[in-house]
């Protein structure tokens, strides 16, 4: 593993930092400003993500042929680390770019490659996951929403979505939805395009105790979609869901730079406070983040260092997810016990993230999950008894006797 950059990446890394610095007074706030006008602000997102589309600095690993730069995940950790050093936002559609558009890519028709993945890239159209569901998360198998086949090859869509980032000013919504209840779980379920505007698709906001309600809950009563909404194939949405989880995983994964998690950041009010600064416990703790964070940007190089070779993370990555947001709530927590009440302060950047991080624990996968993943498929652990429907819980039991054996 050679840590530094290669004559390109070096080269890379210059004509990205030269054209963030010429475009940088371009760029919004990356919050809204206490008092902004948000649909203001949206706007300038969205105009900012098409200036760094246009500059080349999203869609990376895009393939050329869909708008892309057809470059690796290297030149995109390049980029993220660049944007974080200019200070400017990075693009709007995370979600969009970093996993439904390579979902596209990977399973769409070229109509459909041709039709959303430019507005996309450039911020004109903005994407939602329309994965969850309230009795279908953590078992995504599991969903109920229902696509029923009109004899006109449109289908009927009914059922609720909840979760969903960003549904409140999306124009699509990639969808997860039962086809055919009569086969095993898995094998019952096709993906779907969505327009958020169409009759029958209602969003209803969730407001956060951060005071922001960015995740949503979607509705679908009697929806009409299109013959060419179906995207990899009628009963196949379940593996072109595995596409996109993949992509959320590698998204979360190499953008974890980008989200500001660093030693320093949170050392800085620490070190603004006289009393707290000399504090031993105060400062152990802090090094317990700073270690935790450490390992996390070495096992990061490791995960760069095997894409970079042609593999795809394997589920150890998961480790990676769990520990970047139990550090940094670590670290949330220690600042809360040293500013006390002024860390809630209206608009503060603490107040945000102390009210933000412990939802990033289920996002993209649950801790508890993710951690039965790492216990089963890298430490080799007996795998739990599952908690199917209709299962005695006497067969419940004695599964777990011979487990626990
Ligand atoms: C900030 C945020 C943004 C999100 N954005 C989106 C989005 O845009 N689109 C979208 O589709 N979804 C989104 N989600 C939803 C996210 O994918 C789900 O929250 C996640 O999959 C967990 O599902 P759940 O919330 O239904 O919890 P559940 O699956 O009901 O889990 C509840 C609890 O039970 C535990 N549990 C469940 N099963 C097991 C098991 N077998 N073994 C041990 N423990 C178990 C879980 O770990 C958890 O603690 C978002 C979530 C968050 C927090």
């Amino acid at each position: 593993m050679d840590l530094n950059d290669t004559p390109e990446q070096a080269a890379f890394r210059a004509r990205v930092r030269a054209w963030l610095e010429e475009h940088r007074d371009e760029a919004p706030p990356a919050r809204l400003p206490e008092g902004g006008d948000e649909a203001e602000y949206l706007a300038a997102r969205r105009a900012w993500q098409g200036r760094l589309a246009e500059g080349g600095l999203a869609g990376v690993v895009w393939p050329e042929e869909a708008g892309g730069q057809g470059l690796g995940p290297i030149e995109q950790v390049i980029v993220n680390q660049e944007i974080s050093r200019a200070g400017v936002p990075g693009i709007l559609d995370v979600i969009g770019v970093g996993m439904l558009g390579p979902t596209i890519i990977a399973h769409g028709t070229d109509e459909q490659k041709a039709r959303y993945l430019g507005p996309m890239l450039h911020g004109d159209e903005v994407w939602c996951q329309l994965f969850s569901e309230p009795a279908a998360g953590s078992d995504l198998a599991g969903v109920q929403a229902r696509a029923r086949a009109q004899a006109d090859g449109s289908w009927t869509l009914n059922g609720q979505k909840v979760w969903t980032t960003n549904a409140q000013f999306a124009s699509f919504g990639l969808l997860l939805a039962r086809t055919d209840p009569d086969v095993p779980k898995h094998k019952g379920l096709t993906m779907f395009i969505v327009p958020m505007d169409a009759p029958g698709v209602t969003v209803r906001g969730l407001r956060q105790i951060s005071g922001e309600a960015e995740f949503n809950e979607v509705f679908f009563d009697d929806a009409r979609l299109e013959p060419d909404a179906v995207v990899g194939g009628v009963g196949n949405g379940w593996g072109t869901a595995l596409t996109t989880l993949m992509f959320e995983r590698l998204t979360i994964g190499l953008g974890s730079e980008g989200l500001g998690y660093r030693p320093d950041r949170f050392a800085a009010p620490i070190a603004a406070d006289p009393q707290a600064r000399r504090d031993p416990d105060v400062r152990r703790r802090l090094g317990e983040v700073a270690v935790d964070l450490l390992a996390l940007r070495f096992t990061g190089y490791r995960t760069l260092t095997a894409l970079q070779g042609g593999q795809i993370p394997g589920p150890e990555s998961a480790l990676a997810k769990v520990t970047t947001v139990n550090a940094a709530i670590a670290a949330t927590d220690l600042i809360a016990d040293v500013l006390g009440p002024d860390a809630l302060e209206d608009g503060g950047e603490w107040a945000y993230a102390i009210s933000f991080l412990p939802g990033l624990k289920s996002a993209g996968g649950t801790e508890e999950i993710l951690r039965n993943t790492v216990g089963e498929r890298v430490l080799g652990l007996p795998s739990e008894p599952r908690l199917d429907k209709g299962v005695p819980f006497s067969e419940l039991r004695a599964r777990e006797r011979e487990v626990t054996a």
